[in-house]
């Protein structure tokens, strides 16, 4: 049976509909939003790159790197190398990506692509 997660509270549901008709009061539309990365055991932030055991803990944490305040959770797959979405330079390392300076990117910092 599939698992579906918020990604803005880390909520799991077994269903589809029953999530999305909910409120969040962590989402920007107060609605919860489907996670559409694959859901395993391990979910990094997208800002900053810290790992996470569960969904849940990410998205409540605050985080210094992101617009929001809280983790994101990043949607790709786990690699061997991240690479920058807007300059493609690649790092072993998904926080030492995220924390680096990025001339490309309007942050200023590194983001990673999917
Ligand atoms: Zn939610
Ligand atoms: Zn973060
Ligand atoms: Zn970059």
């Amino acid at each position: 049976m599939a698992n579906y997660y918020c990604k803005c509270c880390g909520t799991k549901y077994t269903d589809l509909p029953t999530m999305l008709m909910e409120d969040c009061r962590y989402s920007a539309s107060g609605k919860h939003q489907l996670f559409e990365g694959v859901a395993k055991n391990k979910f990094y932030c997208c800002y900053c790159g810290i790992k996470f055991n569960e969904l849940r803990s990410l998205c409540l944490n605050s985080c210094n790197y992101s617009p929001t305040k809280h983790h994101v959770a990043y949607i790709g797959e786990e690699k061997k190398e991240y690479q920058c979405q807007f300059c493609g330079q690649s790092y072993k390392d998904l926080h030492t990506l995220c924390i680096s300076p990025c001339r490309n990117s309007q942050s200023g910092r590194h983001f990673p692509a999917k």
